[in-house]
């Protein structure tokens, strides 16, 4: 049984003191609840604070990107080091908007989960089609040559650091969720795809969260498919009452 997993990308929002409000607050409304992890990837200037305060509370802190070089001459860019002695246990790699607005390639989510990896932070690994791919059937080819290629340089023994994010593009921010079973068949493919280059074992126990237009009214019905293992959630997680209700679903 995986532990479901609950995670606020808040993206390019929060002051520091806004981020710090929000914290305050969502470690008093999730006490008590813990059958489930939360991860919260604040943007980079909130990481240091945000993680100061949630210190032994169970609530986990994560990155929203890292670089794929090793510390040295890339004015602008953070290193996994950095993220590391930051405290973050998660960083997120390859989100729809770094590769459609930076043009990450999955050469270079490949790159970036390999850096991740090495300093002991759990990628998570995002993965989705576009609208267009979805409407011409290619959902699950754009999917496999994601994984293949974004995890070819991968250890098999790594597999069990990951975390895959299914994030249909057409369903960021738009409203547009996908259905359970939409959601539930595209996972269920994802799983089958690590099964077979990495075996049974790990892919049983690989946690693939769900990411498109979550919200309080939605959760449930994702969560109670087979293979959706827990959320990734953008706009929904910047008001820290509606994200505690994710929480709790
Ligand atoms: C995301 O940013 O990963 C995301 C899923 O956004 P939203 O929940 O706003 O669709």
């Amino acid at each position: 049984m995986i532990r479901p997993i609950l995670v606020a990308n808040w993206k390019m929002n929060k002051t520091v003191s806004e981020s710090l409000d929000f914290v305050s607050r969502l470690k008093q409304l999730v006490i008590g609840i813990n059958d489930r992890q939360v991860v919260i990837a604040p943007p980079f200037t909130a990481l240091y604070s945000v993680g100061a305060t949630l210190k032994a509370s169970g609530i986990g802190l994560a990155a929203q990107n890292l670089s794929e070089n090793s510390d040295g001459a890339c004015t602008g860019e953070v290193s996994a080091r950095m993220l590391a002695d930051m405290g973050c246990t998660y960083v997120i790699v390859g989100h729809s908007e770094r590769r459609s607005l930076f043009g990450e390639s999955n050469a270079v989510v490949c790159a970036k989960i390999s850096m991740a990896l090495q300093f002991g932070m759990q990628p998570i690994v995002c993965i989705g089609e576009t609208l267009e791919e979805r409407e011409t059937g290619r959902t699950f080819d754009v999917l496999a040559r994601q994984i293949k290629e974004g995890l070819h340089q991968i250890e098999s023994s790594d597999i069990r650091h990951l975390l895959i994010a299914y994030e249909p593009v057409w369903a960021i921010g738009t409203g547009k969720t996908a259905t359970p079973e939409q959601a539930g068949k595209a996972h269920a493919f994802i799983r089958q795809l690590i099964e077979k280059s990495y075996g049974k074992e790990p892919a049983s126990r690989l946690p693939v969260i769900y990411g498109g237009s979550v919200r309080p009214d939605n959760i449930g019905k994702l969560m109670a498919q087979d293979d959706i293992n827990g959320a990734l959630v953008g706009g929904a997680s910047l008001d820290v009452d509606t994200f505690a209700k994710i929480v709790a679903f």
